[in-house]
């Protein structure tokens, strides 16, 4: 059996995002996927195309711009998959940041996705926006508005992927990997498909999200497995069957952390998305689910600033986020890919952000055209439309 260049294991944005990038770049690729496209942390987002307004206060500038980039791009290559929105804040009496610090940081986000018409900000009338989408008046100072993106996670990834098959990556689902020889040349990779399958690779890609480290432990190799030390941190989302808000709102919880309440479709119908939390996970990634007390603090969030809406719960649902295990707070840690050898061969993937995909990617294929050397180049994955 001839070994195929690259095997990625995981269809999320970054499996998709991989195939499509090591497809274009000419490389022969083969994707397996244990349950769904999009079935782990990339269908549970909060679906933002955006650079991050808050990853300003953790300093994290590179992530920001690279992924305003990416934002730009995206509405370019995608339209119908990815689009401005308006994104209000409003800031109360009580709000910690600061009328000042909140156009500093726009006027920041603004240059670091380079000054384009798409960045501008501005003051808005509180009273029309408070009385419209009948958000809290009371002790309301300021709402200022800026531009963001907001795609369908789902779909997004689904077009990635179409666009890698269509370049001659193969897909095959559902096929969980089970075990991974490495051998002198190459690796022997074990799957559960309708029956047990087997496939030779020259290098594999482990793009299986919060499972990461999870599928470490099923590689056999003469060298010792390297896996970075991680959190799992869980990120809730409530839907409410209330009357959706005109634009995005980016709120201060209690705790200080920024919540986002969102106009999103569910099931044909325009409804409100709430989300999310960060709650540190632990057990099998398999098994993640809101919390009665994730869901209470996201529908008091909800309640405190739109009083007057009803509101009942349609869905809740939750994702990991696959953080380095450091000192600093959930909030602050760095949101960035990370890209770590396993053993000379497997290059895994840890964290991320659905916005910064194709970034990723090209990074990924520096490492395969080390390894593997050039290939006669098919597409560029900038210029590739997705729909
Ligand atoms: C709550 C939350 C909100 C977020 N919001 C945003 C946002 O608004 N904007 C943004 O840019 N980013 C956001 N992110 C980050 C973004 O969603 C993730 O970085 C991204 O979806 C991760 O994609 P992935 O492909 O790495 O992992 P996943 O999407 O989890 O994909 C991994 C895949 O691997 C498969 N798999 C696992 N094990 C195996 C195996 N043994 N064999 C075969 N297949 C296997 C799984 O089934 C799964 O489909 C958010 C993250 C969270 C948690």
């Amino acid at each position: 059996m001839k070994a195929i260049d690259v095997l990625v294991i995981g269809a999320g944005i970054h499996g998709a995002g991989v195939a499509q990038a090591a497809a274009a770049a000419g490389y022969s690729v083969r994707v397996l996927e244990k349950t769904a496209i999009a079935a782990g942390t990339s269908s549970r987002s909060s679906k933002l195309i955006h650079g991050g307004l808050r990853y300003l206060e953790s300093y994290q500038f590179s992530l920001v711009r690279k992924s305003l980039k990416e934002r730009r791009l995206l509405t370019r290559l995608a339209p119908s998959l990815v689009k401005l929105e308006p994104f209000y804040i409003p800031v109360y009496k009580s709000t910690t940041r600061r009328p000042w610090q909140i156009r500093l940081g726009l006027a920041l986000y603004a240059l670091l996705g380079g000054l384009h018409r798409e960045n501008r900000f501005k003051k808005m009338s509180r009273y029309r926006l408070a009385e419209k989408d009948g958000l809290k008046s009371d002790k309301l100072q300021k709402i200022y508005r800026y531009y963001d993106g907001q795609t369908n996670d789902v779909r997004l990834t689904e077009a990635v992927m179409k666009s890698a098959q269509q370049l001659g990556a193969e897909l095959v689902l559902p096929a969980e990997v089970t075990a991974i020889h490495k051998n002198k040349e190459d690796f022997e990779v074990i799957y559960q498909s309708q029956q047990q399958e087997s496939i030779r690779a020259k290098m594999v890609i482990n793009a299986s999200g919060p499972w990461v480290n999870e599928l470490h432990q099923r590689i056999t190799a003469k060298e010792k497995i390297s896996s970075l030390v991680i959190d799992l941190v869980q990120g809730t989302h409530i839907i409410l069957d209330a009357a959706p808000p005109s634009g995005i709102y980016y709120l201060e919880a209690e705790d200080k952390r920024a919540v986002f309440v969102i106009p999103y479709h569910y099931k044909e119908r325009l409804c409100t998305m709430v989300g999310t939390t960060e709650k540190l996970f632990t057990g099998s990634a398999d098994n993640v689910m809101a919390s009665d007390e994730e869901v209470a603090y996201l529908l008091n969030l909800y309640h405190h600033y739109f009083p007057q809406q009803k509101a009942a719960i349609l869905e809740c649902f939750a994702g990991l986020r696959v953080l380095p295990q450091q000192q600093e707070s959930m909030f602050s840690r760095p949101r960035d890919t990370i890209l770590h050898w396993a053993v000379p061969g497997v290059l895994t993937l840890y964290g991320g952000k659905l916005t910064a995909y194709r970034s990723t990617a090209s990074q990924v294929i520096k490492q395969i055209e080390l390894l593997l050397g050039k290939r006669q180049q098919i597409a560029r994955t900038d210029e590739l439309y997705l729909e």
